[in-house]
């Protein structure tokens, strides 16, 4: 019933000539899977028309890796949702814990930048996760139910039903660390739960159609057993997308 999406996250990494070798190599490793998978790569913004254009009528499709909250105007450095979709991407990233953390995007600006994404039409995938710190102290489902219910007020959680949830444990991202299933397993139907008792009577619809994707040190290796669990729709892969076979073997384990 939900759609498996698998999401490539090239972070801050490419050239024009690096991303024309990865293309020309992982395209044909995902092509046979775009029927039965929604695919994606999310290159860094001055990228987006190359990769366009070298993605073409693949099926494959485009992200970026972040949206401003703001329509036009005197925002220097940033990037609005209009001109992602004038560049042909059909998702965002919002969210994301390196913007969380590096960048302070609270959950009110995360929140923003959500309503943009969603109010052109593009697909938004709001990250979420806990630090390490949060989760030995048990906080990772209160961490994680602020950061949804901050885009609940900011959109409505019928809204929330289209967009994507990408569970990103902080401490698991760029780490080599993984969640182990047990743990992807309980966050992701937790986050369910917690949409299903937001809107009782919209619950079983909402909670079982939205898609919740894991993300955090997905390699090649841990894929099938992570993909495998019943509530995990797909992957955010942030270093493993950058390697054509790898990206290619995680998207066979869809
Ligand atoms: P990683 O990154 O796969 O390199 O851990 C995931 C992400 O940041 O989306």
């Amino acid at each position: 019933m939900r759609k498996p999406i698998l999401i490539g996250n090239w972070k801050m990494n490419g050239s024009l000539q690096a991303n024309q070798a990865l293309m020309v190599r992982v395209l044909p490793r995902l092509r046979m899977f775009r029927k039965s998978i929604d695919l994606a790569v999310c290159p860094p913004f001055p990228y987006l028309f190359q990769v366009r254009d070298l993605l073409g009528y693949t099926g494959i499709m485009l992200g970026a890796q972040n949206a401003s909250a703001f329509v036009s105007g005197a925002y220097t450095g940033e990037v609005s949702a209009t001109m992602l979709q004038e560049m042909g991407c059909r998702y965002a990233l919002v969210g994301h814990s390196e913007r969380r953390a590096l960048f302070g995007e609270s959950n009110q600006e995360v929140a923003a930048r959500y309503r943009s994404v969603q109010s052109v039409g593009l697909t938004p995938v709001l990250c979420v996760g806990e630090t390490l710190e949060e989760r030995e102290s048990d906080q990772t489902a209160l961490v994680i139910e602020q950061q949804l219910q901050a885009v609940i007020d900011e959109v409505g959680l019928t809204a929330m039903a289209s967009g994507i949830v990408a569970y990103e444990p902080v401490w698991a991202i760029g780490t080599g660390r993984t969640a182990t299933p047990e743990q992807v397993s309980a966050v992701h139907q937790q986050i369910r739960r917690f949409f299903a008792r937001s809107a009782p009577e919209a619950a079983e619809d909402i909670s079982q159609t939205v898609r919740i994707i894991y993300g955090g040190s997905v390699k090649a290796g841990n894929a099938y057993e992570l993909f495998s669990l019943a509530d995990v729709d797909g992957g955010l892969i942030g270093g493993a997308s950058l390697h054509a076979d790898e990206f290619g073997t995680i998207a066979g384990a869809l």
